[in-house]
């Protein structure tokens, strides 16, 4: 058994959570392999260190000293290091990088260096090898992973060293220069690493027990997931729900290799499963929804033409859309009319262009815009095999007031999206989940 443990900047923001990481990899064998993001925030007006980085690149590019802010990092890291009593001397290293920080360091090596400093500290208190990520995440020349270099450079790493501690969000170009990845890229590190060791899991340790049913401000005490599918989890992720990195989930789905996300406050929830199919128990008939997620500020354009032949101006106006880059979110098809639905954000100033162009294009007897549209979404595996299931919900959002604008289902039919107006939006979820997230009334039979 080969477990990759991700742990996330909260999870290492301080020696007590590194005491915590510690107890968790050294009570399973399995945890061979561990990613670290770089120190996170300790409490809620703290700091990150990335953001800190950042931060001192900024005053770098405007000429201004950012020797406070170094002096701010340095201090986070020797209070690690002294309070677990390690002996990595950070000093010495964080001196060399500032002789070369206005001279030859780019953004990208100098924000990297949190992840770096993290790991070292956490691989000297684990016992565990260090292997920098630059030297085993290539990028190639399109900036995308070189995924079977990768591969090979992580497995020859693990196998030389029997347990490693690897730094997230940072890899190398060809030209030898450090490149970070997108913020939170440290779940693609690892995500990277446990497709390359071939895990059985790749645990992803955060500050929750896993995903949450609906978001917590707005329901109160949601449950969390037990288990989600792949899919259903990019169709919240979609939906808004904050959860991972998006292309953290690629590398371990197609390897078939689950993801639990567990919490490192806690490390004895179980967390959340994610897997490609989830073998259902008996008993557990009841909850069919898995997740309910939302976003709000969308817009809808509707497009009337009597006695059209939908399918040409439809293809017009998704082309003109296209051509602004604007996403079209939603379709729905009616006899004389469609309706698009797009993030209001997205079309922007393209609106009024949008509109004039979808007019001479396609001499629409009528176009309508309704704006203030926030869209939800009801996720779940088993819908599709329960009759009833959108009368029901339908039926209990006009209960409570809430108007549906539009209605789309996912082709794979495993989420319902309503559209409805933004002050709605929290209703609209809160009914969605009191209804239909635990007993279903009626619905289990
Ligand atoms: N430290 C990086 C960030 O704050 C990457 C990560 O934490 O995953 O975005």
């Amino acid at each position: 058994m080969l477990k990759v443990a991700k742990f996330g900047g909260s999870s290492v923001a301080g020696a007590e959570q590194f005491k915590k990481v510690k107890a968790i990899v050294e009570a399973d064998d399995a945890r061979r392999l561990v990613v670290v993001s770089a120190a996170g925030k300790r409490s809620s007006d703290d700091h990150k260190l990335t953001d800190l980085l950042y931060l001192c690149h900024a005053h770098l590019t405007y000429g201004v000293s950012c020797g406070d802010i170094l002096h701010t990092i340095e201090q986070r890291f020797i209070e690690i290091r002294d309070e677990l009593g390690l002996t990595y001397p950070i000093e010495e290293d964080l001196k060399a990088l500032e002789g070369r920080l206005s001279k030859d360091m780019s953004v990208d090596e100098l924000v990297s260096r949190g992840e770096y400093f993290t790991s070292r500290l956490m691989a000297e208190y684990l016992g565990f090898a260090f292997v920098d990520a630059a030297d085993c995440i290539f990028f190639g020349f399109d900036g995308q992973v070189d995924r079977e270099r990768t591969d090979a450079a992580i497995a020859a790493a693990l196998e030389q060293h029997g347990r490693v501690v690897l730094p997230g969000f940072y890899g190398r170009l060809p030209t030898g220069r450090i490149k970070v990845m997108t913020r939170g890229g440290s779940d693609i590190t690892g995500a990277l690493a446990a497709a390359a060791v071939n895990a059985d899991v790749y645990e992803n340790w955060t500050d929750v027990s896993g995903i949450l049913m609906a978001d917590p401000r707005i329901v109160e005490n949601p449950s969390p997931i037990a288990s989600i599918t792949y899919s259903e989890l990019r169709e919240l992720a979609f939906m808004g729900a904050s959860v991972l990195h998006e292309e953290s989930v690629l590398p371990v789905k197609e390897r078939g290799i689950a993801l639990n996300i567990r919490n490192t406050n806690r490390p004895d929830d179980p967390g959340t499963m994610i897997v490609e199919s989830v073998e259902e128990e008996a008993g557990d008939q009841e909850r069919f929804i898995t997740g309910i997620a939302g976003r709000r500020n969308f817009t809808i354009l509707t497009v009337s033409k009597r006695n059209m032949n939908q399918s040409v101006p439809l293809r017009q106006s998704l082309e003109i859309l296209d051509r602004y880059k604007v996403p079209v979110e939603h379709i729905t098809l009616g006899l004389d009319s469609f309706a698009l639905v797009a993030s209001t954000a997205a079309l922007g100033d393209s609106l009024f262009d949008v509109i004039a162009d979808i007019r001479k294009a396609c001499r629409p007897d009528d176009v309508q815009i309704q704006d203030g549209i926030a869209l939800v979404a009801a996720v779940g595996r088993k819908m599709p095999f329960r009759p009833g299931v959108s009368g029901r919900l339908f039926q209990a959002l006009g209960n409570h007031g809430v108007n549906i604008r539009t209605i789309a289902q996912g082709a794979d039919e495993i989420s319902i999206i309503v559209g409805v107006e933004n002050e709605q939006f929290e209703t609209a979820i809160r009914v969605m989940y009191d209804g239909f997230a635990d007993k279903m009334g009626g619905l289990t039979a």
